[in-house]
């Protein structure tokens, strides 16, 4: 197998220090491997910018939609609503787990190309007092569109309901203070903005939030109330966790601090994306979305001219040393690239030569 670069918004390029932490194997219960997990758990609340006193930071088993999946079994219980705000297929997914986990639900769904009304949500609170619970996702990874978290908050709060929201690609990379956005459950994984590998996911979760929630969970594995209620105590993990991932993991957070924190990741993140949509704008590729609704992790584009393959850019790419991402809409022909994860400005200006060069052989073809 040839070496690439993923330009993919998870997982994603990480660094060979990270990738080398995986060489040990380590004791789940050892005090060791404990103290690791204890130490990132402090971390992670430490970039939410929120208090050890309010909130608390649990690790789970599994992918990004596992964690997903784990707070909305273990918080939205018997009598409870939930409003669902979409405009993606993240959101979707959670609108698809609170179907087959029988969560009393309610959807506010925008198309792909716009952000949802904080105006429209008070709207929707303000008419149906049933709803407990609001959940909506910070960079719909679809898209690439950064929604307007804050401003869905306030109303969130104003009426007084639980805050979930998914920042899976967007929490690392774009500075966030988790208590005055009003969150009560913050949720991301370890391949993301972090820069970490596969294999689990966190919550920042309220800790006021939280008490509330032994016993509602449908699930044995996902119930994150048992899961906290076990890691608590001196960084256990119910369960076999996984031990090499949870290694790397630890030392992306210390990259992440070397590299000068949050602030700078998302300024080299920014960067990376202004490159890519400013040099593929040149080159007649256009986003889906508008600037102003851009987030600095990954870029839809629209197919730049008619009879364009996918298929044949995707391999020239790939030969070039670049994996990029096909689209996920449903009724325009697109494709994404991301540029997070141990990605630099001398990567995506390689990458645009490479695409500048593909379509001047597409031309002189055409
Ligand atoms: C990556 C991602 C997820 C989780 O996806 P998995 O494939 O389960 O890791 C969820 N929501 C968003 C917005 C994401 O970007």
């Amino acid at each position: 197998m040839n070496n690439y670069k993923l330009l993919t918004p998870g997982p994603l390029t990480t660094t060979e220090t990270v990738k080398q932490e995986m060489l040990k194997d380590r004791c789940t219960w050892d005090d060791d491997y404990k103290n690791v997990t204890q130490s990132i758990r402090k971390q992670l609340l430490e970039l939410a910018q929120v208090k050890e006193s309010d909130y608390t930071a649990v690790l789970m088993q599994g992918s990004g939609s596992f964690v997903v999946e784990s707070v909305l079994t273990t918080v939205v219980g018997e009598g409870d609503k939930i409003l669902i705000i979409t405009n993606g297929a993240y959101g979707e997914r959670i609108g698809e787990m609170a179907k087959v986990l029988k969560l009393q639900h309610t959807v506010y769904s925008v198309p792909y190309n716009e952000q949802p009304s904080p105006l429209e949500v008070k709207a929707l609170l303000e008419n149906d007092s049933t709803i407990t619970h609001v959940a909506v996702v910070h960079c719909e990874t679809t898209t690439g569109t950064l929604n307007p978290i804050a401003e869905i908050g306030s109303a969130v709060k104003e009426l007084n309901k639980t805050f979930i929201v998914d920042a899976m690609s967007s929490f690392g990379g774009v500075p966030m203070d988790v208590s005055a956005l009003g969150i009560d459950y913050l949720i991301s994984s370890a391949n993301k903005c972090i820069q970490g590998v596969p294999g689990f996911g966190f919550v920042i979760a309220r800790i006021e939030e939280l008490e509330k929630c032994k016993g509602r969970a449908r699930s044995v594995a996902l119930d994150l109330y048992n899961q906290w209620e076990v890691m608590k105590l001196d960084g256990k993990w119910r369960f076999t966790s996984p031990t090499h991932v949870v290694a790397a993991f630890a030392k992306a957070l210390e990259e992440l601090a070397e590299e000068g924190g949050i602030h700078a990741r998302s300024e080299r993140y920014a960067n990376n994306n202004h490159i890519l949509r400013s040099r593929l704008k040149a080159l007649g590729f256009n986003a889906y979305i508008s600037e102003e609704l851009q987030s600095p992790i990954i870029t839809t584009f629209l197919f730049p001219y008619e009879g364009f393959s996918f298929e044949h850019f995707y391999s020239a790419m790939k030969k070039a040393g670049f994996v990029i991402y096909p689209g996920k809409l449903t009724d325009v022909d697109t494709f994404r690239i991301g540029n997070i994860g141990d990605i630099h400005e001398d990567d995506m200006t390689t990458l645009c030569k490479v695409i500048e060069n593909y379509m001047v052989v597409m031309n002189n073809e055409g």
